[in-house]
């Protein structure tokens, strides 16, 4: 059913870059035979789950939608994807994304663009937006996104689906090609808070191979969704974001409207202000950015995928180049024409913001600040158990609009950075549609480890 599900809507929305039809139909022949034979089964035998492309998986190409990876074949699954395999889930394919999980729109993606499953005219959000558009167009009933700024949050709540950003730490990080590592996290998408949580329960957990995993027992999330009572719960709305200039009407009333279902379901609703949130987006423009020079220096043409040849390049106008040797010239053409111009920009900006002279100036500032927005959710986490606010300042917007602006596709990361920043978690909740149909999402944020009160509320909110 779900390989029919791709195959109908493969050619229009184009949510996957790669469909894995054998190995999928075999393990799900296992499955089928297991259960014959009268085989206790594994809690998630046969499930169907989509894989966004930056996570690797074992004989299976993970191209992080570059040029740069396009023949990439790894040799390992990522934890997490090894772990939903374990509890029996079964990957049916990967998912389309922005190069590198650099953009808010799934355009920057070498694999061309994904279109929103509710209206074709519009993004499904990024970077994670093929694994948004995959359960939301009914191909599976839960994928595998990561979240550095908001991708698994922001493409959640344009495609009406559900998305869980775990805290930092929670989920193993050991496979996930790195975009901004003090940043990313791996979570699930799904239909329902039930989805996630059952993925949740798969995925979380300490792993040896991860140095910043967390080693911290794995609630059972499942058992906190029995109860939808939320007496002695206090949210804390956060009126500062959701009053802001330039917040859609259909975010403002989707947020006011929730408040007041946690008012009917027995919450108190207190007012917090997160001081240092008009610093959100600059500095994680500054800090995702330098880890991203870092970590994409690994490729060069050398060590995987992609390699162009050596010696000067027709087309180059760079001083110097007819002098390049011919390791450092393959170099440069490698990363040249394996990048796109968001990755490049993004490599630019953090090369610049790292090199001496600067790097005191930005990095080690933006560090700081980072430290004061820590401080502030500590802070508001003593006055309130969740925080509620918008997901993005307005619903998904048109394919094309915001994609030659940058500053535009930067700002849609307004409200869903804070939680990277911070290290929290964060869930993205279906919250009705706008007057053109056009899915809304609303935001709750919790401590750190506090997934299953996300969980929690959540459900009783749906
Ligand atoms: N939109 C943000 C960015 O472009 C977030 C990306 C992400 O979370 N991977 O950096």
């Amino acid at each position: 059913k779900s390989l029919a599900a791709i195959d109908s809507t493969q050619s229009s929305i184009n949510a996957y870059t790669h469909v894995a039809r054998e190995s999928a139909l075999a393990a799900a022949q296992q499955v089928d035979t297991d259960r014959k034979a009268g085989k206790t089964l594994v809690p998630l035998a046969g499930l169907p789950v989509a894989v966004k492309d930056v996570l690797c998986t074992n004989n299976m190409p993970t191209t992080c939608s570059s040029n740069m990876l396009r023949d990439f074949v790894p040799p390992y699954d990522a934890t997490v994807v090894a772990r939903l395999k374990a509890a029996g889930a079964i990957v049916m394919g990967k998912t389309n994304m922005d190069e590198f999980a650099m953009g808010a729109s799934t355009e920057t993606s070498a694999m061309g663009l994904t279109r929103n499953p509710w209206n074709p005219e519009y993004t499904p959000g990024g970077s994670s937006g093929g694994a948004a558009a995959a359960v939301a167009a009914g191909t599976v009933p839960l994928s595998i996104g990561t979240d550095t700024g908001g991708s698994i949050r922001q493409p959640a709540a344009f495609c009406g689906v559900t998305g869980l950003k775990p805290t930092y730490g929670r989920c193993s990080r050991y496979g996930l090609v790195a975009f901004a590592s003090s940043l990313d996290q791996a979570g699930p998408m799904g239909w329902s808070v039930e989805d996630v949580a059952v993925a949740m329960q798969a995925m979380a957990g300490y792993d040896p191979a991860d140095s910043t995993s967390v080693d911290h027992d794995v609630p059972d999330y499942r058992a906190v969704l029995a109860s939808t009572d939320l007496r002695g719960i206090k949210i804390g709305v956060l009126r500062d974001s959701t009053n802001q200039d330039g917040v859609s009407d259909s975010v403002r009333k989707a947020v006011s409207d929730a408040e007041k279902v946690y008012r009917e379901l027995g919450a108190e609703i207190v007012e917090i202000s997160l001081e240092h949130s008009p610093y959100w987006v600059p500095t994680y423009y500054v800090i995702a950015p330098c880890e991203a020079s870092s970590n994409l220096s690994r490729f060069d043409g050398a060590h995987y995928g992609f390699r162009a040849a050596e010696g000067a390049r027709a087309d180059s106008d760079l001083e110097g180049a007819d002098e390049m040797g011919p390791l450092e010239s393959m170099y440069r053409n490698s990363r040249a024409a394996g990048f796109g111009s968001e990755v490049k920009r993004r490599i630019i900006v953090g090369t610049y913001a790292l090199s001496e002279g600067y790097y005191d100036a930005y990095y080690n500032q933006a560090l700081k600040v980072r430290r004061l927005i820590r401080g502030d959710y500590d802070a508001a986490f003593t006055q309130a158990d969740l925080l509620l606010g918008p997901v993005t300042p307005s619903p998904a917007f048109a394919l094309g609009e915001n994609k030659d602006d940058p500053i535009a596709m930067y700002l849609c990361d307004l409200f869903t950075v804070g939680a990277n920043l911070a290290g929290v978690p964060a869930i993205s909740l279906p919250a009705g549609q706008d007057e053109s149909g056009l899915p809304v999402g609303i935001q709750l944020q919790a401590p750190v480890m506090e997934e299953s009160r996300l969980l929690f509320a959540g459900n009783a909110f749906q």
